[in-house]
């Protein structure tokens, strides 16, 4: 039983056409994953160590994934023997209980997030608003999607999508919305500033703070942020409950491990040397301190992941939600991540959202969102085999029977004719004869949907050339010139 992901609206050549036909998105998202990919081919060449720091933090996740129940049971004893308290959440409905219990319990009405993608993944802020909660998102990225009524584009760049002209169009409907001074223009400062404005008061007004957690080191039950946005501090520290979200998948042994683990994501993210915050979050406000929630909630969410322990995908559970293969990705890089259909988006996405979400609801996306340049395998810093996690989930798919009819029977018809001389070389015949029509320039190209195989080669050359099959073939090359078959 996998867990919960969204299921897409509409079918992947739909999103992936009207992605393809959006030229301000796709010029948004090549200019940010060249300048990611650029900053961090940068990053690793200005720090020889950065190379040496990678394979220490490999086999620190590996083994903390090695260790994963037992780094779960310490870190909520510490967390607990804190003041915090600890909820295993099965999947998404055990989190919004949650969360709802408390806002009810503590007439809470308000509630501020930080970047997270785990509460993207479970569709949180939905079910919090279903239960009569107002949710704001405060990651500046966020609070755009979240205006626009999206989801997130990109793991670390939420709106890598949109455009300054774009995100001032939001932000001036929500002054008009509020009752408030728009943007002075559409330069980052006057954005950000326009932001700031409106959250400051979000934050002072809110009842609860939600937050991810990047990691969790187990030996003190510590909540480890990283961020580039002050935000995440204010959601952590301002409101007086603090719950945070966390995949179990976050857990590290200890804080030597943290300490190789830490400029892991933004070297390979955005080729920074470190986030400009750090954050560490230990358990409620403790007697004599100034700061800090007067409760604190860390819900340890499953959804699918423990499943995934004993297989051959359990290396997907070491992934750090660095970005890094979506932006040397050349169909993300082309199409986006909205065209994905799953708020994980890229290699990381086309192999993540079957494995949580289930093969039956995302079996699209490896069949065909992926060019298996192994451009992602050569990027990831936890060295995950996306290129053969996405093979595998290929055959699944055929084993599983998730393949369309038509597909199955085209390649069975096309397997029993080439297995005999004889059937290979009357099938060349008349592909050669059927072709005709169809040759410009030298090259095959588009043809009629109802050609054989009935739509799958109509698919295939809409969007490519082909080389037309020869005019003589190798086979009668030989024998013309030796005589012999
Ligand atoms: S799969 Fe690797 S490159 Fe992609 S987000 Fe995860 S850690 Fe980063």
């Amino acid at each position: 039983m996998a867990g919960f992901l969204p299921a897409p609206a509409t079918p992947w050549p739909e999103r992936r056409d009207r992605a393809l036909a959006d030229r301000t998105l796709r010029g948004a998202i090549s200019r940010t994953t060249h300048h990611l990919a650029a900053q961090r081919r940068e990053a690793y060449a200005g720090y020889p160590r950065g190379e040496e720091l990678q394979e220490q933090a490999l086999a620190s996740r590996r083994a903390g994934v090695a260790r994963l129940d037992e780094l779960i049971a310490t870190a909520s004893r510490n967390v607990e023997a804190r003041g915090g308290r600890v909820v295993r959440a099965a999947g998404p409905l055990d989190v919004a209980r949650h969360v709802l219990d408390v806002a009810r319990r503590r007439n809470a009405l308000r509630v501020v997030k930080s970047k997270s993608m785990a509460t993207e993944e479970i569709e949180l802020n939905r079910r919090l608003e279903a239960g009569g909660l107002k949710v704001r998102e405060t990651d500046l990225g966020e609070y755009i999607i979240q205006l626009a009524g999206e989801h997130p584009s990109h793991i670390i760049v939420p709106a890598a999508h949109k455009t300054r002209g774009q995100i001032r169009e939001l932000f001036d409907a929500e002054a008009r919305a509020v009752g408030t001074a728009p943007p002075a223009d559409e330069s980052t400062p006057a954005l950000t500033a326009f932001a700031r404005r409106q959250l400051r008061e979000d934050f002072l007004r809110a009842d609860i703070g939600i937050s991810g957690g990047n990691y969790l080191v187990a030996e003190t039950g510590t909540l480890v942020l990283i961020t580039n946005e002050g935000n995440g501090r204010m959601s952590t520290t301002l409101p007086p409950v603090h719950i945070a979200v966390v995949g179990i998948d976050k857990v590290v042994a200890s804080w030597a491990d943290l300490g190789v683990l830490l400029q892991q994501a933004p070297l390979s993210g955005t080729g920074q040397r470190l986030t400009t915050y750090v954050s560490l979050i230990s358990g409620p406000r403790r007697a004599g301190e100034l700061d800090g929630p007067d409760e604190f909630h860390l819900v340890l969410l499953d959804n699918g992941r423990h499943e995934l322990l004993d297989t051959e995908y359990a290396d997907t559970l070491t992934c750090i939600r660095c970005g890094s293969c979506l932006n040397v990705c050349p169909v993300f890089r082309t199409v986006g991540g909205h065209a994905y259909g799953s708020v994980y988006s890229g290699p990381i996405g086309i192999v993540l959202t079957p494995l949580l979400g289930g093969l039956a609801q995302a079996a699209e996306l490896p069949e065909s969102a992926c060019t298996l340049c192994h451009a992602c395998r050569d990027a990831c810093p936890m060295d995950i085999d996306l290129p053969q996690h996405i093979l595998s989930l290929r055959e699944r798919e055929v084993t599983e029977g998730l393949t369309a009819r038509s597909l199955d029977l085209t390649y069975e018809v096309w397997a029993r004719l080439w297995a005999s001389p004889a059937g290979y070389r009357s099938t060349t015949r008349l592909a050669r004869l059927g072709q005709r029509a169809y040759v410009r320039n030298g090259t095959l190209g588009r043809v009629p949907g109802h050609l054989p195989p009935p739509g799958l080669l109509a698919g295939w050359l809409s969007t490519r050339d082909a080389p037309p099959v020869a005019a003589e073939t190798f086979h009668e090359w030989w024998a013309r010139t030796r005589g012999e078959t």
